[in-house]
């Protein structure tokens, strides 16, 4: 597979130090706010890479932090911690912050049909590991200790800005925002540990440490967790494009300080999404969350269709309008689908030579596009090609079973895309939606007095349903539906 590698600025093949084993670290939410579809995308096309490399025959270890602790408004160390910022917005503790927004990530992901990470780790949860790896910077001269935190020092590493590629004197004049702290040698020189004096002097999250009651800096704690989990050189790191310049750095050197090994292999950065060509972000408040897309009557599939018609190198610029095709997209693409869905159980057709090798075509095809740096628009093109093409339903199923795999959009859900003359399940009024799927429970319950009820419920809202050996057939006036699988 060629990933491009943000430390090399070129597309590698890339390889695992132990394969077929991969260990994946992925930087996760700053958890003071709500996850917003900008977040969504970021976290879409780590599951398309976390996907494709399943997909490609490897074992993939994921690994993501959850931030709740640390992070400060600014990168130049300044201003508050987002979590104590968000908990006195909302007269909430931090902890209650943290859990709520923690939870609300997770459950837009979820919504995306994200798979969730082999491993969520926390930073409050690893606060020893985070010291540990303080006390090995120090032991190293590499950090110094100064009346309001220990920073990392970075004249020792003369290799800083090899991820970014600029000497640091070059960073200095493009980074105005990088200010000389109290006690900082360099302006560049970055927070390990915050002490709990001056600004921080009543931070509610704190902890003993060996230079006194504090907590760590926000950069730390993806070291730490990833060495845990992932050991000290990992295959694969992923964050947002905004990581490049600060961020990731400095993870690099105190990693590489502490360890003197290598510390990532590939470094994957994601474009953002933007809205009126500006960063969607919390901090602009100019964005939108996954129920806002619902409430507009939106699936969130929808919006997963959307990220994928663009690389995840290059920016997007979300419109409505473009949601909106997206949505057609999809549904068009589950029309068809579920058309295949209904006609690939007929039997399995001997096929020519020629059907054999168009489907060995479109496999290698789409294999091919997620191989080239995860092509997906192309992916998307050579499915649409698949669903389109006059090879056997029960192949077409198979391959697009098959692809779907990586996408991730549930293109062969029969729920999802439940259709016969261009109705879809979506299509149905949502309390008869949620009445037939209480009768799937209830089928499923064996409770057929509830489904019995149900029926009868739905047929007063208009629809019909049969039950048949092959799952039951549902009917309104002149229209069929397509059977449903229970
Ligand atoms: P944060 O919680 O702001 O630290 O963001 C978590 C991750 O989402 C980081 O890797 C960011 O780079 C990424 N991110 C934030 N905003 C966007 C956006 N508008 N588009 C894409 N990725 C984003
Ligand atoms: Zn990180």
């Amino acid at each position: 597979m060629k990933l491009y590698n943000t430390l090399t600025r070129k597309i590698e093949e890339f390889t695992p130090l132990h394969p077929p084993k991969v260990g994946m670290y992925t930087c996760g939410q700053t958890v003071y706010d709500y996850t917003h579809i900008g977040h969504g995308r970021k976290y879409v096309n780590d599951d398309i890479l976390r996907r494709s490399l399943s997909y490609l025959g490897f074992a993939v270890t994921h690994v993501q932090n959850v931030t709740d602790v640390g992070h400060l408004v600014s990168d130049a160390d300044e201003g508050e911690d987002k979590l104590e910022k968000g908990a006195k917005k909302s007269g909430k503790t931090v902890w209650e912050v943290a859990d709520f927004y923690t939870q609300h990530f997770y459950d837009s992901l979820d919504k995306l049909n994200i798979l969730r990470p082999t491993v969520i780790c926390k930073a409050t949860e690893h606060i020893t590991e985070q010291i540990e790896l303080i006390k090995k910077l120090m032991d190293k001269n590499f950090a110094y200790d100064t009346p309001e935190a220990i920073y990392f020092d970075i004249s020792k590493f003369s290799d800083y800005g090899k991820l970014f590629g600029q000497n640091l004197d070059e960073k200095q004049t493009v980074r105005d925002d990088v200010r000389k702290g109290e006690h900082k040698k360099h302006p560049l020189d970055f927070a390990l540990w915050f002490k709990k004096v001056g600004r921080f002097a009543d931070h509610a999250m704190h902890w003993k440490s060996p230079w006194g009651d504090g907590f760590p800096g926000w950069h730390i704690e993806c070291s730490a967790m990833s060495m845990k989990y992932l050991g000290k050189t990992i295959d694969i790191h992923t964050g947002g494009e905004d990581h490049i310049s600060v961020h990731h750095p400095n993870e690099i050197a105190q990693s590489e300080a502490a360890t003197g090994k290598q510390f990532v292999r590939f470094w994957v950065h994601h474009a953002f999404l933007m809205v009126d060509g500006r960063k969607m972000s919390k901090s602009l408040n100019n964005f939108y969350r996954v129920e806002d897309i619902e409430a507009k009557g939106f699936e969130p599939l929808a919006l997963r269709y959307l990220y994928l018609t663009t690389h995840y190198r290059k920016q997007l610029n979300f419109t409505w309008e473009s949601l909106n095709a997206a949505k057609e997209g999809l549904n068009n693409l589950r029309k068809i689908c579920c058309e295949v869905y209904e006609t690939s159980h007929t039997g399995r057709q001997t096929l020519s030579e020629e059907k054999l090798a168009k489907i060995q075509g479109y496999s290698e095809r789409f294999k091919a596009a997620i191989e080239n740096d995860l092509q997906m628009p192309e992916a998307l093109a050579i499915v649409w090609e698949v669903a389109k093409s006059n090879i056997p339903s029960s192949d077409k199923h198979d391959l697009i079973a098959d692809f779907d795999q990586v996408l991730g959009l549930d293109l062969l859900n029969p729920q999802k895309g439940y259709t016969l003359k261009g109705v879809t399940f979506l299509d149905l009024p949502e309390d008869v939606r949620q009445m037939i799927k209480s009768r799937e429970q209830a089928r499923k319950n064996q409770d057929w007095q509830l489904s019995d009820q149900l029926r009868d419920k739905i047929l007063k809202a208009g629809y019909k349903i049969e039950d048949s050996p092959n799952g039951p057939k549902l009917s309104a006036g002149n229209f069929n539906f397509a059977k449903m699988k229970s």
